[in-house]
């Protein structure tokens, strides 16, 4: 579903990611973890082309995402409508909510479907409150996010990338900016989404929730993958003294 090609990308002088390599297959489950600074939203943001890569490429369910090959051979970037396009069917769900203030949670929901889509008002509100019960908040529709708790935020910013039918979800520390006792309520609906077979790429902290539900646990490091495996192999015999390290200091 997703394969990113020695993925090399520079801020000014700073080189952020280094030769990246890395595949997600459909219904898979990676989870992304390493030192803050290493690289992991910049690479998340890559996949969906909110950041250009300098060079190497991304292909995203067969469609390349940041180069594509003309016939003789060159070169040329993907841009405009095609990364528009492509946007569409990746979902993302960030740190912070990003929900829209002044609009409730089953329009922040219905807003993509709707403006984007082209779905008609009707039926894009019966996707919105089918998927506001999905993550539990049926009971919350006619709420503005200042009247959620930042765990119920956080759920609806889930419902509202679900709501534009992704083949992929990518989670850049959806649990990060939220109180300890609401971090289970979000991590329980993205268990959920895994359990249903959907693609999905988790940068967490949250060792407990990669070791449960990944399939496979991925160790970034200074702008590398250092180390790959499944999560038994990761927590409990790292091959990498440098994945070593980093677990010793958070686990
Ligand atoms: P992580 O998510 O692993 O903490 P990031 O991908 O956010 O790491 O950042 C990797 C490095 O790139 C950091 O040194 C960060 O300061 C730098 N960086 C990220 N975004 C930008 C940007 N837009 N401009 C300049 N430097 C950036
Ligand atoms: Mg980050």
């Amino acid at each position: 579903m997703i394969t990113a090609q020695n993925v090399n990308k520079t801020f000014g002088q700073l080189q952020v990611l280094k030769g990246v390599n890395l595949e997600v297959q459909q219904g898979e489950v990676v989870v992304i973890i390493g030192p803050s600074g290493s690289g992991k939203s910049t690479l998340l943001r890559c996949i969906n082309h909110l950041e250009a890569i300098d060079d190497g490429n991304i292909i995203f369910d067969g469609q390349p995402v940041a180069f594509k090959e003309l016939p003789g051979g060159k070169r040329i970037p993907v841009k405009g409508n095609e990364v528009y396009r492509l946007r569409r069917q990746i979902g993302m769900v960030f740190q912070r909510f990003n929900l829209f203030p002044h609009m409730t949670a089953l329009s922040n929901v219905m807003e993509g479907p709707v403006t984007v889509l082209g779905v008609a008002k009707g039926e894009a509100r019966r996707l919105a409150e089918n998927l506001l019960s999905k993550v539990g908040l049926a009971n919350k529709a006619n709420s503005y996010p200042s009247q959620l708790s930042g765990g119920q935020q956080q759920r609806v910013a889930i419902a509202r990338a679900l709501a534009m039918n992704p083949k992929v979800m990518l989670f850049d520390e959806p649990t990060s900016a939220l109180d300890p006792e609401l971090v289970g309520e979000v991590l329980n609906v993205i268990k959920d989404l895994a359990s249903e077979g959907m693609t999905m790429l988790v940068v967490t902290h949250e060792m407990g929730f990669a070791r449960e539900v990944a399939d496979r646990v991925v160790f970034m490091d200074e702008g590398r993958i250092i180390e790959t495996g499944v999560p038994e192999q990761i927590f409990s015999s790292p091959k990498h003294p440098r994945t070593r390290e980093f677990l010793s200091n958070v686990i």
